[in-house]
């Protein structure tokens, strides 16, 4: 069995009580054995909110963008703010108990806690796992189709109550679209707003070239705010590319020069299918891109 490693936290926010008074910010459990309560509201309601980042050789990528993503999720569902000094200390147990793993993946998760808990407690834990090989994405590229999300590209604005825009745990529909996908032949989706907008991938932010510019859909459009692209965008500023937002269809995107989905565990994936058709690779782009981002130390 692959080395993996769990901290379950004992005050996930400093606005509510502990659940055990007296014991220190968390405990590495054992990840082999049950810690999660029946009546526990991620498992009865997907009511939650989490985040995966990945981690090279001990260097969490992104850390305190991952952080700043998981108290603006915890807010646009009213939870309790994490606190932020005990996710750090769990975090950075799972990564020494991880050991040397090269390329790993954790994740963190707050829910709203035990039904009926009269303290209201959220449980929070911290996860650590082995990451899938990507390579083979990274350097072939995948096939991508385009999917309706059957709201509006401006429903963050009109219905926050939908929660676009935060990383919730119910991600049903994320992994549903996949099961679309490989039905229709493709490795992943991009999600169109039901006005025809360009928006995310299910567990990816859209990535796009046109000329010496490096773009991507933007915020505001009920969608999250990729560390990854934040990165990136970073980093091809450093390399002399221009960056920008701009909201597009789907015809548009099947235009542009290279396209991209980047996320915190597969990186930058080249698409080399958008919808039925042959897009081009930029395969030294995607290079330099997977370099910088597996190679980051913070
Ligand atoms: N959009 C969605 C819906 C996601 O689930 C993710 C990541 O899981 C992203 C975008 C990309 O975010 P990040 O680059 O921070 O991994």
């Amino acid at each position: 069995m692959s080395k993996t490693a769990l901290a379950l936290l004992n005050r996930p926010s400093a606005d509510t009580p502990p659940h055990n008074p007296g014991a220190p910010d968390y405990e590495l459990v054992d990840p082999q054995v049950p810690h999660l309560s029946v009546l526990d509201l991620a498992a009865t309601r997907g009511d939650g909110i989490f985040e995966a980042l990945g981690v090279t050789s001990g260097h969490p990528h992104s850390l305190d963008a991952h952080l700043r993503r998981f108290a603006s999720s915890a807010a646009k569902l009213d939870l309790p703010a994490p606190d932020e000094k005990a996710w750090r200390s769990a975090i950075g147990a799972v990564i020494a108990e991880l050991g040397d793993t090269t390329d790993a993946l954790i994740k963190l998760v707050m829910t709203r806690g035990v039904e009926g808990d009269p303290e209201a407690r959220p449980t929070g834990w911290v996860y650590g796992w082995p990451g899938a090989d990507h390579a083979a994405a990274r350097t072939n590229g995948i096939a991508v189709i385009t999917l309706d999300r059957g709201y509006r590209h401006d429903v963050e604005q009109t219905s926050p109550w939908l929660l676009a825009g935060a990383k919730t745990l119910s991600y049903a529909v994320n992994r549903a679209v996949l099961r679309e996908a490989a039905r229709r032949g493709a490795d992943d989706v991009i999600f169109v707003s039901s006005d025809g907008f360009v928006l995310e991938g299910p567990t990816s932010s859209v990535l796009f070239r046109r000329g010496n510019t490096l773009l991507t859909p933007g915020t505001g459009l009920g969608i999250l705010d990729g560390t990854t692209q934040g990165d990136l965008f970073d980093w091809a500023q450093s390399q002399g590319m221009q960056t920008g937002f701009e909201q597009l269809t789907p015809s548009d995107l099947g235009r542009t020069d290279a396209l991209w989905l980047v996320s915190s565990g597969r990186q930058a994936a080249p698409i080399r299918v958008f919808d039925g058709l042959p897009h081009e690779i930029d395969h030294e782009l995607s290079a330099a891109m997977n370099a910088y981002l597996l190679g980051r130390k913070t």
